[in-house]
């Protein structure tokens, strides 16, 4: 057995699942691989390479309007990840499901079509203080094109947001709350069900950032009500490029377009253009076809794990990992919510981020450091930058013990 693994909760054999991530076999810098930068991107099982591959090598066509063979395999392949997701997210129907590049795409494409038609001069926009920058810049932008205003729901010392406050900042003129489900910097998991709740009843629309929340929760975006849910494939194990926006369809189908050409067209004269029907409206142009059948073969394979399985294992790795830095003199966590994703955030009194990251990855440990998309959570904490360990369930205790062994280590060369 590999020396980075060791106990796992009954049932759970991580050594296994290691094995269909062919990336997580390998040393760097001489030493085995200890993947902990999963919140910047997920590896890849080898199942996704292969479904990838098979376009390639077998499929390759493109989809919707070939008659051929290939083009009706490609077709067939695509469309297929849309209901697998459909049955991942809990969706009513799979024209509800549209295919993006990522949740930055997602959410930009909701600011520039409903967001463009719907938001008039004085309406507000809530944010909170834990937001990547992709979902604050797109509302920030909206709101300097119309004239509305953009609020922000604070975050207290533990990292969680402030109920009472956002509460106060709900009023008529608010059309939207747009939150993170889990906070990539911290790994609060925000209340999003009670909080989409008070955005309903204040008569505002609520856009869900789903980023970090789809490789690590089950996600019911009808039990959530959300109005709208965006995710990235490659956090959920699937391939770069390749993301999915939910919308209800009665929102979807009264929001115009966003980006015109080919596939969101049902006739095109000089005189006049008609739309195609969800999802396709919103589709234009030859989308990525390998990442969309990647990212189904990414649904299939958590979903034969099991998501509830995946978020106690990583709950556990969380306990595991809270406690082993927490012995660590002059380490601090940011971000100690009482509901978190197995995401670690922490400072080293008197040692930058990056000069911790440069000497981890020397002994083969990669994680992020930096300000992690998120400049005002680092603002309100005053610190310009952490260092994070974010989890998957593929990582292991052992591979919490070589971070916390590594960490004394960048302690002694610094010191
Ligand atoms: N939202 C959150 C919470 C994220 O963590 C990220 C990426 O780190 C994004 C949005 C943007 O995702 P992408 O770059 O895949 O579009």
């Amino acid at each position: 057995m590999n020396a980075l693994i060791n106990t796992a909760p009954a049932g759970f054999d991580v050594a296994k699942i290691r094995q269909d991530f062919p990336v997580l076999k390998q040393k760097v810098h001489g030493k085995p691989l200890v993947y902990l930068d999963n919140a910047a991107t997920a590896q890849k099982p080898q199942s996704v390479i292969d479904a990838i591959r098979h376009f390639y090598e077998v499929d390759c066509a493109n989809i919707h309007r070939g008659v051929h063979e290939l083009s009706q395999r490609s077709t067939a392949a695509y469309e297929q990840t849309r209901g697998k997701v459909r049955q991942f997210l809990n969706a009513r129907t799979k024209n509800e499901l549209i295919f993006v590049r990522g949740a930055t795409e997602g959410i930009n494409l909701v600011s520039q079509t409903w967001g463009r038609k719907c938001v008039k001069e004085g309406d507000e926009i809530i944010v909170s203080g834990l937001e990547h920058h992709s979902n604050i810049v797109p509302w920030q932008m909206l709101c300097e094109e119309k004239g509305a205003k953009l609020r922000v729901i604070p975050v207290n010392d533990s990292g969680e947001l402030i109920l009472e406050e956002y509460e106060k900042l709900l009023n008529p003129r608010t059309k939207l709350l747009a939150v993170g489900h889990v906070s990539n910097a911290l790994g609060t998991i925000n209340p999003i069900r009670q909080m989409i709740d008070m955005a309903h009843k204040a008569g505002a629309l609520a856009l869900i950032d789903g980023a970090q929340a789809a490789p690590h929760l089950k996600i019911d975006v009808q039990a959530l009500d959300a109005d709208f849910y965006a995710l990235s494939g490659h956090k959920a194990f699937g391939p770069t490029g390749i993301g999915i926006l939910y919308g209800k369809s009665k929102l979807l189908n009264a929001m115009p377009p966003w980006q015109g050409g080919g596939d969101m067209i049902r006739t095109v004269t000089f005189e006049k253009t008609t739309y195609n029907e969800l999802p396709y409206k919103f589709e234009a142009g030859t989308p990525h076809i390998a990442g969309g059948i990647g990212l189904g073969a990414a649904v299939d394979y958590v979903t034969a794990i099991g998501m509830d399985r995946i978020a106690a294992y990583e709950h556990e790795l969380l306990v595991y990992a809270t406690a082993a830095l927490s012995q660590i003199p002059g380490l601090r966590i940011i971000g100690t919510a009482r509901e978190k994703a197995a995401v670690v955030s922490f400072v080293i009194e008197g040692i930058h981020p990056h000069d911790i990251g440069t000497v981890l990855d020397r002994m083969g440990i990669a994680v992020r450091t930096g300000h992690h998309c998120a400049q005002p959570i680092m603002d309100r904490f005053q610190v310009p930058a952490t260092t994070r360990a974010s989890l998957a369930f593929y990582n292991t205790t052992a591979e919490i013990d070589a971070l916390a062994a590594g960490l004394q280590k960048v302690k002694e060369v610094f010191s």
